[in-house]
């Protein structure tokens, strides 16, 4: 099963890491979105990026040229016509995502892998809405994707052993190091992380402590990186309201209960990082 021809869908924070890193590794990329304003946003986000890149000798402009002219823009999903695989990065919304995958496997070629980059979705219900079952798989990269090493690859019940494993060198291609799970709400990766993010959150609503307060223990206590109020602005407040809801509803306990707060949050429009406010500001 080679892998030369890429469509993202979705040129926000993922979609755009995700193309840039495809890119990078010598696959043409389709960069699709809704509007030419989303898809141009995402490959500003990719083009500042890699000029980072040339400035501190990571990259040469050579290279960055090559990246660039292996990206495409596309607001049409028949642009799948073309692909060898497509990994979708649009929002974290079942509805939207299921009516992108049944309208792919109408457009995609037999051969052609369906990848979702969800973070808890489960793998089996999307791939249900194919006929290609057998072809649909989960490949969650994390947050930056230029910068993070893991992907976390979800088999479906039904996904085949060749397309776990062309999914696997492809990412190893990406100098990514792939972890292999199975479909349960919020796989491994944030089935741990995010109760601990909304528990923060519940720590700040209920008055314990500030949200600097919160986030230097845990950055200072626990040597995180960064703390778990900052990180919720990173990865987006509305994702982390989704994936919560996600396994609310997935495993029926009420432990998974989302924080008001962060409910009240994504009702204000209040995102996180890419709004320029969610639990800081960010000019
Ligand atoms: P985002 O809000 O930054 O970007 C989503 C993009 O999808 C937007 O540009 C939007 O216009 C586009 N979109 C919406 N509907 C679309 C459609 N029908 N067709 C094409 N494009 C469409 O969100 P994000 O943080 O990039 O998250 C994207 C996905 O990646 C979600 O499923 C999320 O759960 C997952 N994810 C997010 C993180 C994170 O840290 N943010 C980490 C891993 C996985």
């Amino acid at each position: 099963m080679a892998i030369k021809r890429v469509m993202v869908i979705g040129a926000g924070q993922m979609g755009s890491g995700i193309a840039q890193v495809c890119a990078r590794g010598g696959y043409d990329v389709v960069l699709n979105d809704v509007k030419q304003e989303f898809a141009e946003k995402g490959l500003a986000s990719i083009t500042k990026n890699i000029a980072r890149s040339v400035d501190k000798g990571k990259m040469t402009e050579e290279e960055k040229e090559g990246v660039l002219s292996r990206l495409t823009l596309s607001t049409n999903l028949e642009d799948a016509k073309n692909v060898d695989i497509v990994i979708e990065a649009a929002v974290e919304n079942m509805t939207i995502k299921k009516d992108i995958f049944s309208k792919l496997d109408s457009i995609a070629p037999e051969h052609t892998i369906l990848a979702t980059n969800t973070s808890s979705l489960p793998i089996t219900e999307i791939a249900a809405v194919t006929k290609r079952p057998e072809k649909v798989i989960g490949m969650h990269f994390m947050n930056p994707v230029p910068v993070m090493k893991l992907v976390e690859i979800i088999r479906g019940l039904a996904t085949a052993d060749e397309v776990y494993q062309a999914v696997e060198d492809m990412s190893k291609s990406l100098s990514k190091v792939p972890v292999e799970v199975n479909d349960f709400p919020g796989f491994v990766s944030n089935r741990v992380l995010m109760p601990m993010i909304n528990e923060a959150i519940y720590t700040l609503y209920e008055g314990v402590a500030s949200k600097e307060a919160i986030d230097e223990v845990m950055k200072l206590g626990m040597n995180h990186p960064m703390g778990p109020l900052t990180l919720a602005d990173f990865i987006g407040l509305d994702t982390c309201l989704y994936i919560m809801e996600t396994l609310h509803e997935g495993f029926g306990d009420d432990k998974y209960r989302p924080c008001p707060l962060l409910r009240k949050y994504v009702k204000a429009g209040w995102l996180g990082k890419k709004t320029g406010r969610g639990f800081y500001e960010y000019s």
